[in-house]
């Protein structure tokens, strides 16, 4: 739902493939670029170069547990070592954010250079204390829990493409089309880059991670899979506390109840509609897989204790904020028998999109529909509005 820095005419570029393969776990521009590896990928680099594999397992706590980003400053390694790999091109090659706007809530907006060399950013934004969406599915803070008092919650919203190709004709990240996937490195030195700028202590603090950023991460399934492996091994985060947000991609859903728990992040189905007629309309990927051919696939995700599903739901004044449709969201996810949540986001405008946000009434309504209906509910705060950071805003603020 983010939309990269780029400038207007970007937006007329006809929609591109993504390069696939090009971009598998190792970044694309050259094969020097630690940054993005795993152990065993460092390890056996290491014995290629003559040394120990265990100086892998050391390369891998300098680059996600110490978070360093110049191949000088790791000082575990012997400095002639060092020496030998720069002199070799290696380099630790670790994306870096380019740009940071702040708002007055404290939502941060950054722009994070890809590593690819070719200019790109992509859009990552920290709330500091959430905006409520990740509450209600059994990772909430136990109000007992000292290190929640002292330590805010906050979350971590991150891209998983540059643009996207599913085209929903609410979002301004369609209007970019698909420019490019990224690596598993690029999507997990968002993580990393903001967790250094904001002195994050893993194991400590509470961070949630949220795949909503730019890009459907189901269509950039491996590369977003190896961002968790190495987020989870090497970095030491739990998959419980990670949703990802698809689009319904339905082949994606299906590997993805494959994955282990303790690889899995918690799963959200960007429903946004009561029925097929209304969302084929505004998302035409359901033309291919309709509403029961998702929730098919997400039945097979087997999941954790007190684990739910979120179902997003984008109110869009007039078109799915009728109390009718909530009676009828209500009635679909009863019908799924799925342990469930919803999630609503009142539509933030964009320019060339024609819709209208909701009316608060209309979503006052609606919430109270579901609540009713014995659903929990939750209404996504708008975060970092005057930066531009709330969901389908990012790219007005750039052209002003
Ligand atoms: N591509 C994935 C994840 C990124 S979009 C997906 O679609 O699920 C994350 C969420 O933002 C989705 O639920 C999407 O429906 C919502 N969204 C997109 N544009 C929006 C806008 N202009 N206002 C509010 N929410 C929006
Ligand atoms: Fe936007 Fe749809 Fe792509 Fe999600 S899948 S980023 S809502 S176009």
């Amino acid at each position: 739902m983010l939309t990269p820095a780029v400038s207007e005419d970007l937006s007329q570029l006809v929609r591109l493939e993504a390069p696939g393969s090009a971009y598998g776990s190792q970044d694309s521009s050259d094969g020097r670029r630690l940054f993005g590896l795993d152990a065993a990928e460092l390890a056996s680099r290491m014995i290629a170069a003559g040394e120990p594999a265990w100086r892998g397992r050391q390369l891998a706590e300098a680059l996600y547990r110490q978070r360093i980003a110049e191949l000088d400053a790791i000082t575990t390694l012997p400095k002639a070592l060092r020496q030998r790999l720069a002199a070799g091109g290696w380099q630790v090659g670790r994306p870096a954010i380019a740009q940071v706007f702040q708002s007055v809530d404290g939502t941060e907006r950054y722009l994070v250079e890809c590593s690819g060399g070719d200019g790109v950013t992509v859009e990552t934004v920290w709330m500091p204390e959430g905006d409520d969406g990740e509450t209600g599915d059994g990772v909430e803070p136990d109000a007992s829990d000292e290190s929640a008092k002292r330590h805010h919650q906050a979350t971590l919203c991150i891209s998983s493409q540059v643009g996207c190709a599913v085209n929903c004709r609410f979002c301004l990240t369609a209007k970019l089309g698909l420019q490019r996937n990224l690596s598993s490195g690029e999507i997990a030195s968002q993580v990393i880059v903001v967790f250094d700028r904001h002195a994050v202590e893993v194991g400590r603090d509470r961070v949630n991670l949220v795949f909503m950023g730019m890009g459907e991460p189901f269509l950039n399934y491996d590369n977003f899979m190896g961002a968790v492996r190495l987020l989870v091994r090497e970095v030491g985060l739990s998959p419980q506390r990670m949703t990802v947000s698809t689009s319904g991609i339905v082949p994606g859903i299906e590997r993805f109840a494959q994955e282990p728990p303790e690889l899995r992040p918690k799963l959200a189905i960007s429903l946004n509609a009561p029925n097929d007629q209304i969302r084929s309309e505004i998302m035409p990927i359901n033309h291919k897989w309709p509403i029961e051919s998702i929730v098919a696939a997400v039945r097979r995700v087997k999941l954790r204790p007190r684990e739910r599903i979120t179902f997003e739901y984008v109110l869009l004044g007039g078109i799915t904020d009728r109390t009718e449709h909530a009676a009828e969201v209500a009635r679909l996810i009863r019908r799924t028998g799925l342990p469930a949540k919803v999630n609503l986001i009142a539509w933030n405008p964009g320019p060339g999109i024609n819709y209208s946000t909701p009316q608060p009434e209309a979503i006052e309504a609606f919430r109270s529909t579901l609540i009713d209906a014995g659903i929990p509910v939750y209404l996504r705060k708008p975060r970092g509005r005057d930066i531009f950071a709330a969901c389908g805003q990012l790219k007005r603020t750039l052209e002003g």
